[in-house]
C-alpha cells in the first residue's frame, strides 16, 4: 500500500521516498483540530475524526525534537514545512484559493 502525505502542497509518498516515515495524523479530534490549520486542510475540520485519522503526514514535517525512534512523540505537532516557515498563525483557508 503506498501512504501519500496529507500535507497541503506536499507529493511525498511511500513509492517515490520508500525510506521515509509516513505518521498517522492523531485519531484524537482536539490534537488533529490543532494540527489541521498546520498542515493547510483547516476545510477538513468538517470530517469525520475517524477519516482524518487515517490520512498520513510524512516525516518532512517534523524536526528530530519530535520524533522518538520511528514513531512520533504523543505531543507531537507538524512543524516544518516546504517553504521554510510555518503555517501556524499566519494561514487562513482563503490563502489557497488561487490553487
Ligand atoms: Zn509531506
Amino acid at each position: 500500500m503506498v501512504n501519500y502525505c496529507c500535507v497541503f502542497c506536499c507529493d511525498n509518498n511511500s513509492r517515490d521516498k520508500p525510506k521515509m516515515n509516513f505518521f498517522s495524523v492523531p485519531s484524537d479530534p482536539s490534537r488533529q483540530i490543532s494540527w489541521l490549520p498546520l498542515i493547510g486542510r483547516k476545510e477538513w475540520m468538517l470530517v469525520e475524526p475517524n477519516v482524518i485519522a487515517r490520512k498520513r503526514i510524512c516525516s518532512a514535517h517534523f524536526s528530530p525534537a519530535m520524533i522518538s525512534g520511528s514513531r512520533l512523540k504523543k505531543e507531537a505537532i507538524p512543524d516544518i514545512f516546504e517553504d521554510g516557515r510555518g503555517f501556524r498563525g499566519t494561514m487562513n483557508l482563503f490563502d489557497f484559493t488561487t490553487v
